[in-house]
Parts: structure tokens; sequence; C-alpha cells
């Protein structure tokens, strides 16, 4: 398949966008005026309607099967389908939306149908999730965090042998612009003996990679990590909102609860693996001394290729900043490369012992901070514990999020030879 750099499209919008030009083409469910909730592609500043394409009859075989699931108002049947579906779907769209396309005058006579501005749509959640899954692979993030509470011994034994998680909220994962609404528990104040109730003081937000699962296992039946590939729809953008204080006093010893399940914010765009090929790359060495993982998590093919080079990026826009026309101010830098652990390596982990992973089941990476200032991912970093406040350009200054803060994340990959593409971006104000 060629997506090097000459291919364009005849959708104007999408040669130069800096996130969905031809050689990305991310799916995505969205209601626009007053057409039911269906599943679109996103080319240049227009979603491609994928119902209006089926009654065009614009696809044909496995293409016409994979376009049929991708078009409802949920992906989980095409996200079940797997890759060959997926990628025979692609290439299809490839062919119509080039600007050598054959069909090109037949599709720009129709456009009013096949294509609608991004600005008249709204986008929901790609599918329904069944079971959420925040993984804690970001080895910098972890040794940020741990060294808060343990300064000569951040990273806990099992971390180098395994990739650790814990189950989330999937009733509470929302779409990039739902508003956060600050949340209520308990904690327990600084020099306190016993815990209050009130509103979260220390609300924060994780820069992750969201991971969305294609066919998945059944009960009893480990994936394999040479297969999990085979089992991985697509990527977007997560934020995992955290209540510090709520998580402070509750999370021993079982985990974080109340401080995570309030809301976790999703990019509404599923960028596929076959998108990200070329943006693939090595999975970092391992530092000298560290284990080699145990033979499960261990795929040669994995290690030389299964890890990726996405630039991530979180802004901040506060309401002081919207009122007075401020662009949002950058917070951190990072990069996926970041992972300790790779996506096939989370999956094989996670059903190793016979877990049962479904279509539309989303893992979140886990705070992607890389290791010097500019590149972490949470406040807590970047505060050290509330510590140290970070000052605005406008000379506000954050220790956590207050009320009208909005938090923006984006993610980008570059690659020399390589068209660049983007993920959209994921939003979220917070209310209270
Ligand atoms: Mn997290």
């Amino acid at each position: 398949m060629n997506t090097s750099t000459h291919r364009r499209s005849w959708v104007v919008s999408a040669n130069g966008h800096p996130d969905f030009p031809l050689q990305n083409l991310p799916l995505g469910v969205f209601t626009c005026n007053n057409l039911s909730k269906r599943g679109g592609v996103a080319i240049g500043d227009r979603i491609f309607d994928l119902q209006a394409a089926l009654d065009a009859s614009l696809f044909n075989g496995v293409a016409r099967f994979a376009a049929e699931a991708a078009s409802r108002d949920q992906l989980n049947d095409f996200f079940a389908l797997g890759a060959s579906a997926r990628q025979a779907l692609r290439t299809e769209l490839l062919h119509l939306l080039d600007e050598k396309s054959p069909q090109r005058e037949r599709l720009q006579a129709m456009s009013e149908t096949l294509l609608h501005p991004m600005t008249d749509c709204q986008m929901h959640l790609p599918a329904k999730v069944g079971d959420y899954t925040d993984f804690y692979v970001g080895i910098h993030h972890a040794i940020n965090v741990g060294r808060l509470f343990r300064p000569d011994n951040p990273l806990l034994p099992n971390y180098k042998y395994l990739p650790i998680a814990y189950h989330g909220r999937a009733s509470t994962l929302c779409v990039s612009g739902t508003p956060v609404k600050r949340p209520s528990g308990q904690a327990l104040a600084p020099g306190a003996d016993v815990p209050s109730f009130g509103p979260c003081k220390r609300l924060d937000y994780e820069l992750e990679m969201g991971v969305w699962i294609g066919p998945g296992n059944e009960v009893g039946e480990p994936i394999a990590i040479a297969d999990a590939e085979q089992h991985i729809a697509g990527f977007c953008l997560l934020n995992d909102w955290s209540a510090r204080d709520l998580q402070a006093w509750e999370y021993q010893p079982l985990g974080p609860f109340l401080s995570k399940s309030f809301a976790t914010s999703l990019s509404p765009w599923v960028v596929t693996a076959e998108a990200l090929a070329p943006f693939r790359c090595a999975q970092p060495q391992r530092p000298t001394g560290d284990p080699t993982p145990l033979r499960y998590l261990f795929d040669a093919a994995d290690q030389k290729g299964g890890a990726l080079d996405i630039e991530l990026e979180v802004l901040l826009l506060t309401a002081q900043m919207k009122e007075h026309g401020l662009a949002p101010h950058r917070l951190a830098l990072s990069n996926t490369l970041n992972m300790y652990w790779t996506v096939a390596q989370m999956v094989a982990h996670h059903s190793v012992n016979g877990c049962k992973l479904q279509p539309g089941d989303v893992f979140g990476t886990g705070t992607l901070s890389g290791p010097q200032a500019g590149q972490f991912g949470s406040l807590l970093e970047m505060t050290e514990g509330g510590k140290h406040p970070i000052e605005l350009p406008d000379g506000q200054t954050r220790t956590f999020l207050q009320a009208g803060d909005e938090v923006i994340l984006t993610a980008r990959c570059r690659r020399e030879g390589h068209v660049s593409i983007g993920f959209g971006e994921c939003r979220g104000v917070i209310v209270g």
C-alpha cells in the first residue's frame, strides 16, 4: 500500500492538515444536524459519512462488510472484525479519497451528503466500553511519583517484571469536550488524625494514550504476545482525571477507587495501527541490570518494532486566559517512547490468566511523562506533590486545577519521508 508523501486527497483541507491528512483516516462516531448517530472517517476538516457512502454503493466485498460495521452508532462490531477487514476498508478509503481517484468527479458531485464539516458535527464515544483498565507503564511517571513517597526506592520490586495495572470504571469514560465536575470525597488533611469530607482540593490530569481492543479472546485462553497486535483496534488520547487528596487516603492497599472513577476523557478518533505503521520503532533498550521479561512477555519482533514514536502534549487554558483571548499554554511535551512496556506486552499480560478481553474494551497506558522538567504528564509531578506552584504566562499560578481550567491533550507523529498525522484533541473543562 502506497501511503507515501506524494499521495494527496481531492478533499482539499486534508492536504497539509496537521491531524487528518489522507494518510491517517481515523474512525469515529458522530451526529450531524438531523442525521442519526453514525460512523465516519476524519479527512481534513470534514467527516466522511460511511452510511452515505454505503447508500451510494461505494464499497464492495470485505470493505463493504467492514464499512457496514463501522457505519453504526458504535464501532464494537467493527472492532470485532479484526485487522484484515479494517485494512480492506482502509485500502478502499485511500482509493476513493485520493486526488487521482477514478471516481473523483462522481464523489465530488455528492460531497454534500458524503462529507460533513466537522464544525457542524458532534463527536461521541466511538464504542460501548465493557471494561476499562489503566496501566502504569510510563516509567518516568512511576519514578517521579514513587520518589515523592519513597525517595530512596521509588520503584516497587514488581515494576520491571510486569505491566502494573488496576481495573478502572467504564461507565464514567466520556468523550472529549464533556465538562468534568469536581468530585467530593474523603481526604486526610495535612496534620489531621481523621479524614474529612468535601470537594477535592487537589484535582489533576494524567497524560495517557488509550488503546481500543479488537476481537479479544475466550475466557481461559490467553492471547500470546505474538498475536497481540491482532487484538488492538486502534489508539486515542486519554485523560485520567485524578483527585490526588482522595487518592492519597484511599489507595492502600487495593489501589485507586473514587479518586479516578468520576471521569476519564477520551479523544473521539480511533487512529489505526495501519496509520501508525510508519511511526513504529524499536522498544527502547532496557537499562543494564534490568531483568529480561518472562517468556510470555517477550517477543523479539515486538521488541524490534512494537513501540510507537508519538509526540504528546498537554496544554492548559484557564477561564481568565480565555477571557483575555490568550492561547493555551503548554505544560508538557512528552513521547510514547517513555513506555517501559509495549502495548502488546500489556495485552499479553492482561489475558495471561485467562481474563476475557472484548471488542471495545479500553486500556490506558498510564501517565506518559519524560524524565525531565517540561515533560511531566501530571501536575502532581510538575509541582512535586503541590509544593512548587507553576506560573502561567499571565501571572496566574496553579498547584492543582481550578474551576474553569481546560486541559487539552494532543498527539502528533512525525518522521522524515512521511506525512505527519495527529490524533485531534482530548479536552475537558473543570466545573466547580
Ligand atoms: Mn492513570
